[in-house]
């Protein structure tokens, strides 16, 4: 782990630098609580984690007013776990994650945020919707068919290239389905958020509509 001051640098730095109505959510995933904490005491309220059970670990002994964004692909048998932990879940990549979710929060008496996961990037691993996919399910599920879920909006990644133009494309083709989908919302003020953005890549997703980046290496230091 880098040093608390450092962190506690970075933090303040990413403040300084990321334009007024943008979030930061600050990825700490494999990172240990130490490092969260130190981001907490520079002002950090907002985290990202990929994992089920490590997220859970730490939500346990880390501030109650940390806000916990889930970002990582979500199986299916572990959606009951995180019910009612997040602020947000960012990566829904199916339509059976929705269901589940959905079926769970009723359970619990809640209604659950969470954003569609987009896959516009070149890599054939990352999950997500394509965007001929997630018009589709629009248009034939629509936003009503799952009462305890508000659909907050999209979270993608661009290519991992160091081709800027592609990731730019990358961000643009996100941006404009994000538009899209707004337009065929019946209250657009829920759909709202647009994450795209991280450590390498951030500046272009903010340049093309970002409301949220989640920044995780530039913040913390490479992960374990
Ligand atoms: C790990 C991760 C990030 C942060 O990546 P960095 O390059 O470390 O900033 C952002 N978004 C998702 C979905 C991630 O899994």
């Amino acid at each position: 782990m880098i040093s608390p001051e450092l962190i506690s640098e970075r933090i303040a730095h990413f403040r300084s630098i990321i334009p007024k109505g943008v979030e930061l959510v600050a990825v700490s995933k494999f990172q240990p609580v130490e490092a969260i904490q130190a981001a907490y005491d520079a002002g950090q309220r907002l985290f990202g984690e990929s994992r089920v059970q490590e997220f859970l670990e730490k939500k346990a002994v880390l501030p109650a007013d940390i806000r916990w964004h889930f970002i990582g692909h979500l199986q299916t048998n572990k959606v009951k776990a995180i019910i009612g932990a997040t602020a947000l879940i960012e990566s829904i990549d199916s339509v059976r994650l929705l269901e589940l979710i959905n079926r769970e929060s009723e359970k619990a008496g809640i209604v659950t945020d969470v954003l569609m996961q987009v896959h516009v990037a070149m890599e054939e691993t990352k999950f997500g919707f394509l965007p001929e996919e997630l018009l589709d399910f629009f248009r034939t599920k629509g936003f009503g068919s799952f009462g305890k879920i508000r659909i907050r909006g999209l979270m993608g990644m661009a290519s991992n290239t160091e081709d800027n133009d592609r990731i730019k494309e990358d961000f643009s083709s996100i941006a404009s389905l994000f538009s899209d989908v707004r337009s065929m919302v019946p209250t657009p003020d829920y759909f709202d958020i647009l994450s795209m953005g991280m450590s390498g890549d951030w500046p272009l997703a903010v340049d093309e509509g970002a409301t949220i980046v989640r920044i995780g290496s530039a913040i913390f230091g490479s992960r374990n």
